[in-house]
């Protein structure tokens, strides 16, 4: 615990104790007595009308938070082939970095993957940290943790980015947690805070109704969670030059929990909604999940992917796989065709970016107008079948 009771000036009027959501202070013999469930989280400093409270900063061992430099990017990778989002994370540390003035640096584990190291210089990596094991060629909570927990505390990065993937949401809370410090899941948009050099991490919040910004002031490193598709990933520099350091691996297969027996690849046909150019969604509108072949149908007319709203996925209309928005996937293709869909916050959140919006809607009030840049007011039963016969007329489906 950091925070700590200044006896001379507390009077034990007991605000803290209010004001503790942990319930970790207590008032004994006339003075604030702080109990190990604390977790510095400052409510009680605030509070205090003596200012008899202190929280110093909190950071492994002696070190303070003034001695963590750079941003880092877990590049997380899948049988030998970095993720999309690695990419995407990459770019956007080395446009932080740069904010900064530190170096944009990259931590990749694994097994016969340093060809990966490249990609990563090649997209703004000043230094790749490449730890290579058999142990880590398929990913297991606590090998990859423990080695990435021993390289922070060494090397002392201010800021971890990870993307919010199966991986990613797995790994980051167990580092987070061993290290002691915040970690932020599934922003939406990274900043720095330039005079006190703070990453701004906003992400939704109150059921998207709102967008929080999160700082992690007396913490280090500043650990974020990323949301596939959310950040652009940069065009590939080949001529970048840049720093491959091997870091020594030392865990041992017996002290390794999970044992991994075997490898299934999941033999379903996966809906690649981020890459697609083009995705056609359907929502309640469409009435019962029979509906979804039409818009199967305009999707294959027009050579794209077929999306949902959360409403549809709820109804079981069709698998989440699918489904568009703040707990969907976020999406930003050349076209978005909204088919009964009103266009919640949540939905908006995971299409709004994308290039050019349709919407068809029977409520010429619906939200999703707003955001659209064509909308056709109409039963899209009625609308869909004719959109599809005109297509089909002048043969868009190749051309687009
Ligand atoms: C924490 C949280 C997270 C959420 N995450 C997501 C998310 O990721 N993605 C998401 O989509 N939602 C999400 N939601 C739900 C969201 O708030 C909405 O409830 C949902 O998007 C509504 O889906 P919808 O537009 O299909 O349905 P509705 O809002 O019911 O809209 C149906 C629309 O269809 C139109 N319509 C009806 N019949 C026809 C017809 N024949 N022809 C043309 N138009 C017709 C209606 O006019 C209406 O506008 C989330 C909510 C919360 C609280």
């Amino acid at each position: 615990m950091e925070l700590k009771v200044d006896l001379d000036k507390c009077t034990g009027c007991g605000t803290c104790v209010l004001a503790c959501p942990f319930g970790a202070i207590e008032i004994v013999d006339g003075k604030a007595k702080i109990y190990e469930s604390c977790v510095d989280c400052g409510a009680c400093v605030d509070e205090c009308p003596e200012d008899a409270l202190l929280l110093g900063e909190r950071v492994a061992g002696e070190a303070k938070v003034q001695d963590y430099r750079n941003v880092w990017v877990f590049a997380e990778q899948r049988d030998g082939a970095l993720t999309k989002v690695s990419h995407q994370l990459m770019g956007k540390a080395r446009e932080l970095a740069d904010i900064l003035g530190a170096r944009a640096e990259a931590v990749l584990l694994g097994h016969n993957v340093e060809a990966l190291a490249q990609e990563l210089v090649a997209d703004g990596a000043d230094v790749v940290y490449l730890a290579e094991d058999p142990l880590l060629e398929h990913y297991r909570t606590n090998a990859y943790a423990s080695v990435l927990s021993d390289l922070i505390q060494s090397k002392k990065p201010e800021i971890v980015l990870f993307g919010a993937t199966t991986v990613g949401r797995d790994l980051a809370p167990r580092i987070s947690q061993r290290i002691y410090t915040g970690l932020t899941a599934d922003c939406t948009g990274l900043d720095i805070d330039e005079s006190e050099r703070l990453l701004l991490q906003t992400r939704p919040a109150f059921g998207g109704n709102i967008m929080a910004t999160i700082i992690c002031p007396r913490h280090r490193p500043q650990m974020s969670t990323v949301r596939p598709g959310v950040m652009r990933a940069p065009q590939p520099d080949k001529t970048r030059q840049g720093v491959v350091e091997r870091v020594p691996v030392t865990i041992d297969e017996e002290d390794l929990i999970v044992k991994i027996v075997e490898v299934v690849k999941e033999a379903r046909r996966r809906v690649n909604l981020e890459d697609a150019k083009i995705i056609v969604s359907g929502g309640r509108g469409l009435g019962d999940p029979e509906g979804f072949k039409v818009i199967e149908q305009l999707a294959e007319a027009l050579g794209g992917e077929v999306g949902a709203s959360r409403a549809a996925v709820d109804a079981a209309w069709i698998d989440h796989d699918h489904q568009v928005g703040q707990t969907g996937k976020t999406v930003r293709p050349d076209l978005y065709v909204a088919c009964g869909i009103s266009g919640a916050i949540q939905h908006q959140a995971g299409m709004k970016e994308s290039k050019f919006i349709v919407a068809i809607n029977k409520d010429p009030g619906a939200p999703i107008f707003q955001i659209a840049d064509v909308g056709i007011v109409g039963d899209l039963y009625k609308v869909i079948p004719e959109v599809i016969k005109q297509l089909k007329a002048v043969g868009a489906g190749s051309k687009l």
